[in-house]
C-alpha cells in the first residue's frame, strides 16, 4: 500500500488521518506530545497573579505545555501543540461557514453532511446559563442584535459548566480532533509525536518525503503522499523551508474583550461563548478572558465578580510569517472596526447596568491563523494549487480565502475531507 504523511493531528490533521487510512498507510507526524488538561486550579492560579508574578503572557506554557503564545507589537498570538492540536483548547463553538468558499464555486454540502453525523453537536445548554449570562441574552435581544445559543461540539448534557473550556475539558464534554485520531488509529493509522517537520523533499516535481526533527536526530520520512496540516503558523513555514512561497495574506481573527467588575457574575464557571450577535465584520459573545484577566493590569477584580464581552473580529489579510517571526498588524480598517465593535459591547454592558467610567478594556489575542495558501476559483476543484507538486497538498486553516471572524473548526474539518477525497484519486 502508498505511503501517506500527514503533518499535524489538529482540525485538519486528524481528519484527513481518519479519511486516508486504508486508501493509504497513514502515519501522523506531530511536533508536539499527548495532551492533558491543564490540572492547576483557578483559585491557585488567581493566588500567583496576586504575587505579581506574571508579567509575560508567554509564562502561561510553563504552567501548560499545549498553549503556545507569541506576541507582535499588536497582539497576543496562541497556538496549540500536541495531539489535538489547537482544537483541545477550543471552546467547542460548532459554526458552518463556508460562505466565501462558496462564493468561489466550492460547494461542501456532502462534506459537512457527513460532519453532522460524526459530532455531536447540540446548542441545548441554555437551561444551565448563569443569572448574568441570561441577563446578556436578553439584552441583546431587546437591542435587536438577535443573539443566537452557540453550537457546541461534544455531549454538552454532561457538562458541568467549570469554564475550563480552554484548559482542556477534564470532563471529557468536549469534542476535540483527538477523537479523529483514535478513529484512525484503530484502523492502522501510525501516530509519530515529539516530530517536527521542517521541510518536504522535492525531487523531478514530486515529494519524495519529509525531513523532521526528532528529538536530537534529524531524518528524512520517504512518503508517496504529504498532506501539511500543521496549522496556520506551521504549515506556511514548512512550505517556505521547501522552497514554495506563500501569500502575505495572514488573519488570526483577533479577539478583544470589553469588561467590568459585577460582584458574582460567575462567568469563570459558565461554558464558554455560550451565545453570539453576528454582526457583519465581528461577532460578540460572552466571555472569560484568562489571558486578560492573569496579564493585563486592568483586570484586577476577582474572577468570580469579571463580566466581560468578547468581540472576535474578521481582520485584513495583511500578515506573514517567515520562521519564528510572525508580522500581523492591525490595518486602520482593522481598527476602525474593533472601534465599533467596542462601542456595540460597550452599549450592552451599560443597559446590564455597568457604569461606562467602570468599563474596561483586554489585550487584543488570536488564535485562529490562516490564510496563507488561500483557495481560489482556479483550486475550486482540485483542491491543489499549481505551486505545489502533484503528491503534496495542504489541509488545514491555510487554505481559508479570508478570515471567518467566527470559529473556523467545522470548516477546516469540510475542507480536510475534501482534500482527502482528491487524495484518494491518487492511490
Ligand atoms: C483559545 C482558543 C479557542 C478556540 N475555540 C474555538 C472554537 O470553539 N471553535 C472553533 O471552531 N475554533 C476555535 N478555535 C480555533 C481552532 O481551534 C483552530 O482554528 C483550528 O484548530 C485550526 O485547525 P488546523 O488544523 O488549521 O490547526 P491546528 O488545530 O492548530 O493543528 C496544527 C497541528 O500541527 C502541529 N504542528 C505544528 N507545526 C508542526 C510541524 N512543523 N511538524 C509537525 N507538527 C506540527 C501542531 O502541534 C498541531 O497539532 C480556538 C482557538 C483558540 C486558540
Ligand atoms: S465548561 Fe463544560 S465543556 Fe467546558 S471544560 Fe467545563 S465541562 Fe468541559
Amino acid at each position: 500500500m502508498k505511503r501517506a504523511f500527514v503533518v499535524g493531528s489538529g482540525a485538519g490533521g486528524a481528519t484527513v488521518a481518519k479519511e486516508l487510512q486504508g486508501a493509504f498507510e497513514v502515519a501522523v507526524l506531530e511536533a508536539g506530545k499527548a495532551f492533558s488538561p491543564l490540572s492547576m486550579g483557578l483559585g491557585a492560579m488567581e493566588k500567583i497573579k496576586r504575587t505579581g508574578l506574571l508579567f509575560d503572557e508567554r509564562q502561561m506554557s510553563l504552567v501548560f505545555p499545549t498553549l503556545r503564545i507569541r506576541k507582535t507589537p499588536d497582539m497576543v498570538l496562541v497556538k496549540g501543540i500536541g495531539l489535538g492540536g489547537t482544537t483541545t483548547i477550543a471552546t467547542g463553538n460548532a459554526v458552518r461557514m463556508d460562505r466565501d468558499l462558496r462564493a468561489i464555486g466550492i460547494d461542501l454540502d456532502a462534506e459537512f453532511e457527513e460532519i453532522y453525523d460524526e459530532i455531536p453537536i447540540s446548542a441545548a445548554h441554555q437551561k444551565r446559563w448563569h443569572k448574568s449570562t441570561r441577563r446578556l441574552y436578553e439584552i441583546c435581544r431587546e437591542m435587536d442584535l438577535d443573539p443566537q445559543p452557540m453550537p457546541k461540539m461534544g455531549e454538552y448534557d454532561k457538562c458541568i459548566g467549570c469554564g475550563r473550556c480552554i484548559f482542556g475539558c477534564p470532563q471529557g464534554v468536549k469534542w476535540d480532533s483527538r477523537r479523529f485520531l483514535q478513529t484512525a488509529v484503530e484502523r492502522g493509522a501510525r501516530v509519530i509525536t515529539g516530530c517536527r517537520v521542517e521541510r518536504v523533499m522535492i525531487e523531478n516535481g514530486r515529494a519524495t518525503g519529509v525531513v523532521a526533527q526528532h528529538g536530537w536526530a534529524r531524518r528524512f520520512h520517504p512518503a508517496d503522499l504529504v498532506v501539511l496540516a500543521a496549522g496556520g503558523f506551521g504549515t506556511p513555514v514548512i512550505l517556505q523551508n521547501s522552497a514554495i512561497p506563500c501569500e502575505p495574506g495572514l488573519f488570526v481573527d483577533p479577539v478583544l474583550c470589553v469588561a467590568t467588575e459585577w460582584k458574582d457574575a460567575g462567568q469563570h464557571r459558565e461554558i464558554e461563548m455560550p451565545f453570539a450577535v453576528q454582526r457583519e465584520h465581528f461577532i460578540l459573545s460572552p466571555y472569560f478572558d484568562y489571558v486578560s484577566f492573569f496579564y493585563n493590569r486592568a483586570w484586577r477584580y476577582r474572577a468570580k465578580d469579571t463580566l466581560g464581552i468578547m468581540i472576535k473580529l474578521a481582520d485584513s489579510s495583511t500578515g506573514s510569517i517567515a520562521q519564528r517571526e510572525v508580522r500581523k498588524t492591525l490595518t486602520a480598517e482593522d481598527r476602525q472596526r474593533l472601534g465599533e465593535a467596542v462601542e456595540l459591547a460597550r452599549g450592552i454592558l451599560c443597559r446590564f447596568g455597568a457604569r461606562e467610567e467602570d468599563l474596561f478594556l483586554g489585550t487584543v489575542n488570536a488564535g485562529h491563523p490562516g490564510g496563507m495558501l488561500p483557495l481560489t476559483e482556479r483550486e475550486a476543484a482540485s483542491f491543489h494549487h499549481d505551486r505545489l507538486p502533484a503528491n503534496l497538498y495542504v489541509a488545514d486553516a491555510t487554505l481559508l480565502p479570508r478570515s471567518l471572524g467566527n470559529p473556523p473548526i467545522l470548516t477546516i474539518i469540510a475542507m480536510a475531507k475534501r482534500v482527502s477525497r482528491m487524495c484518494r484519486l491518487q492511490e
